[in-house]
């Protein structure tokens, strides 16, 4: 609940200490707005779909970490942040705010930003509430960005929701246009900081424990290290932000941590549209044959015939099918089982040597060439 509430008053407190609402016809009252924020915050995570907060993918970062920065361009911060995520050589992607690119100038960014390798992405026209407007008015703020973007040649794939705030109804307009909704797993309160020149205050956000009061990057590091990584939330109009950054991607590589594209299809399978993997898959826990029908050839592989249970595989000569997100396969030869040759994955980090498999352990074996044109070979695999 905190970590919701902590979520809740961070977004809130970005409407009105960040620069996110505009001094246009989007200036906002934050407390009109609380209301939003806390159905945004309280969508249930059972349910990705229709959030603009909640990503599909939700797990298996690997220790990579999608930047993202909201609500800009901005003349001024932007490129401070732009040199960092250079340095480091990071690639990024910024969400946009239509309203923003009033000048050649800021034209002539973005299109310095695309040749650098970063995303850019629509944020709406205006910032405002998705969820308040009429499906008019709604077309309008997508739309409006999103032809200023195409108009510079950007193609945007990326939406997220000003203040992630969304519904079914909303999720899926947003989707006819193509987009891939983000919303983030870690917000930096860069906000919070900001606000109070590099110190965020008790009152100002109060779930930012007291020993990252003044110490942003501590607090970052901290949140990701919580999801060993996923997509992160910055704004790139503040200076507090853009003069923390160095340190905070510095100690995130000093974790081992490493910088991807939102469009990283291995980290965020299912927010770029990719099938999710298999549940079940070759190496995975079976009683009978029938648990291992994610392939029509799929059998129960045991250690013995009245074992009680095996790992699933299907039958191989040479060959074996690999699935992204799962160890290498390799086509075993099983002396004195039927069949013969049976896909087995190898000893490997994904399944951390076969101690991720229950009831397998690590085995040297020879490959079944069977009648393939498959060179000899041996393996260390995870056979029950
Ligand atoms: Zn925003």
């Amino acid at each position: 609940m905190n970590a919701r509430r902590g979520l809740f008053f961070a977004a809130l407190a970005v409407v009105s200490s960040s620069g996110c609402a505009p001094t246009d016809e989007a200036a906002e009252n934050p407390a009109e707005h609380s209301n939003d924020w806390e159905k945004a915050y309280e969508a249930p995570v059972s349910d990705p779909i229709c959030s603009g907060i909640v990503l599909p993918d939700r797990a298996n970062f690997g220790h990579h970490v999608a930047l993202t920065f909201d609500d800009g361009p901005n003349l001024e911060t932007t490129p401070k942040v732009l040199e960092v995520l250079k340095k480091h050589n990071a690639h990024a992607a910024f969400l946009l705010n239509g309203m923003r690119i009033t000048s050649d100038a800021h034209k002539k960014l973005l299109g310095e930003m695309h040749a650098a390798g970063h995303i850019l992405g629509n944020h709406t026209q205006h910032h405002l509430n998705a969820v308040t407007l009429s499906t008019t008015k709604l077309k309008d703020e997508i739309e409006s960005t999103d032809k200023i973007l195409f108009d510079l040649g950007l193609a945007p794939k990326y939406f997220r929701f000003p203040f992630g705030s969304s519904n079914c109804d909303t999720a899926k307009l947003a989707r006819t246009y193509g987009y891939a909704i983000t919303g983030w797993h870690v917000d930096s309160a860069d906000w919070c900081f900001a606000a109070g020149q590099g110190v965020c205050k008790k009152s100002t956000f109060k779930y930012v424990p007291d020993e990252f009061r003044s110490d942003m990057g501590g607090y970052v590091l901290s949140q990701v290290e919580s999801t060993k990584g996923g997509v992160v939330l910055f704004h790139d109009i503040h200076g507090n932000t853009a003069n923390h950054l160095d340190v905070i991607l510095g100690a995130l590589e000093e974790r081992g941590y490493s910088f991807v594209g939102l469009d990283d299809v291995a980290v965020f399978p299912k927010l770029n549209g990719a099938s999710a993997p298999p549940a079940v898959w070759i190496g995975s826990t079976c009683k009978a044959d029938a648990d291992c029908s994610f392939d029509k050839t799929g059998f129960c592989l045991r250690a013995a015939a009245d074992a009680a249970s095996g790992v699933c595989s299907i039958p191989c000569a040479g060959y074996c099918p690999d699935q992204s997100g799962f160890a290498a396969t390799f086509c075993a030869t099983i002396e004195g089982a039927t069949p013969s040759g049976a896909c087995a994955q190898k000893a490997a980090t994904e399944n951390d040597t076969c101690n991720k498999l229950a009831g397998t352990h690590a085995a040297t074996v020879d490959r079944f060439v069977g009648e393939s044109t498959a060179k000899p070979a041996t393996a260390d695999v995870c056979l029950p």
